[in-house]
């Protein structure tokens, strides 16, 4: 056999790897382990959604080819969408929309269509994996541009040397975020217009969050301020706002050019999604806002438990107002990994450590709101009656007495 690419050999390491291990270790020997690991919805998709696939499944006009670039039906649901969302226009007429196979697609495709070797791609870190690992792929190079917690996980573009941004194609962010649960103020999205006009960098905002925010808080499209649209193109995803994960569905919106570029990467790649679940999408963002209330409502009280549960074991935790994850600074003098080693061992709770993400995820760790609340209720058990706190070690105790 030949050897592959030798750009596959560039991907890290896959960090989650020894953990797995652990973890069927564990089970093998019967513990009930708890998984606050997966960002993966664990209800259902809503029943109106599943209803209108059943119903699409059915006629035999959605069994052939869908147009590249999505249905007309499909597109202008989300050009409706943004418009009553986030009063932003957007006309698929003009290229300025396309349909997914789940946002990952075109990400992915997006560093496809615009990556050369040479070229440099921003990725933040820590972050969704996809941006660096792909440029990877494409024989570009990721440069990192950290989130930290000092600055609210916001990136310092004015930080990011000149000759990196002669050389940069693509700016990838994505608010409100994963892992930090960030999220992004105006002032910021319109300096990132901005530097992205300056630089001539296409700002690439992965808006896959946009629906699960909490406490009054509304997220923005960057697409809201003043002539975004000659630089940024936006993903939106339905997996995590309708718990549809598995159906892979999505869109892009902006930039008709950048669009145009992505899609003949997709033309020559996939065939578009299947109709009858872009009716079913359709169905979804039609009803967008009593579909997520009620989603919101769910994940709103299970933060409420586990952030108090927390709180009460020492950490002073103060949750963002979006996302279903919990992104936790590790009891001072332990690493990510040991944390997520201890938690593995001496309660039967599965969390990701932090530099899983990025190099600059170190220091925390990840939980993702996505079991019941009854199983967030016996983790918060199992780690008190373990005995960790946040500053056990800090107060000069021996190492075994965290948990
Ligand atoms: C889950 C996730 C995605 C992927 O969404 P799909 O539409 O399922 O491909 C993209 N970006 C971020 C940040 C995510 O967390």
């Amino acid at each position: 056999m030949p050897k592959p690419s030798s750009n596959l050999e560039k991907l890290p390491p896959y960090l989650f790897a020894e953990l797995d291990k652990k973890i069927d270790a564990a089970k093998a020997k019967g513990v009930d382990i708890i998984s606050l690991g997966i960002g993966d919805p664990d209800l259902p998709t809503p029943a109106p959604v599943v209803t209108a696939l059943k119903e699409a499944a059915d006629d035999p006009a959605t069994h052939n080819y869908s147009p590249y670039n999505g249905t007309k039906e499909f597109l202008q649901s989300a050009a409706d969408w943004m418009k009553a969302r986030f009063d932003v226009a957007i006309d698929p007429a003009a290229g300025e929309a396309m349909a997914l196979i789940g946002s990952k697609e075109g990400l992915a495709h997006m560093i496809l269509a615009y990556t050369e070797p040479g070229d440099i791609v921003l990725c933040p870190s820590p972050a969704y994996p996809v941006y660096n690992n792909y440029t990877l792929l494409c024989g570009g190079e990721p440069y990192n541009v950290p989130l930290r917690s000092e600055n609210d996980f916001l990136p310092d573009l004015a930080s990011i040397p000149d000759d990196v941004a002669a050389r940069a194609k693509l700016l990838f962010l994505n608010y409100p975020n994963n892992p930090t649960g960030a999220i992004a103020p105006e002032s910021f999205i319109k300096d990132c217009v901005a530097w992205c006009k300056t630089h001539d960098v296409v700002l690439c905002h992965d808006n896959a969050y946009s629906e699960m925010t909490f406490n009054g808080y509304n997220a923005p499209s960057f697409l809201n301020v003043p002539g975004a649209k000659d630089v940024c193109v936006e993903f939106f995803s339905m997996s995590k706002m309708y718990n549809m994960t598995g159906w892979r569905i999505g869109f892009a919106v902006g930039n008709a050019a950048a669009i145009k570029a992505m899609g003949l990467v997709k033309n020559n790649t996939d065939s578009s999604a299947f109709k009858a679940i872009q009716r079913a999408g359709s169905v979804a963002l039609s009803r967008s806002t009593e579909l997520t209330a009620g989603l919101n409502n769910i994940y709103g009280r299970r933060r409420d438990v586990f952030t108090e549960g927390l709180n009460r074991m020492g950490w002073d935790f103060q949750p963002s107002a979006a996302t279903f994850y919990l992104w936790v600074p590790v009891p001072t003098g332990m690493s990510s990994v040991e944390f997520a080693d201890l938690l593995l061992e001496k309660c039967g709770i599965v969390v990701p450590p932090g530099n899983g993400y990025g190099p600059e995820g170190e220091g925390f760790f990840r939980i993702a709101l996505t079991v019941k609340e009854d199983r967030l209720r016996e983790a918060l058990k199992r780690m008190e009656k373990a005995g960790v706190t946040f500053s056990a070690l800090a107060q000069d105790q021996p190492q075994t007495a965290c948990c």
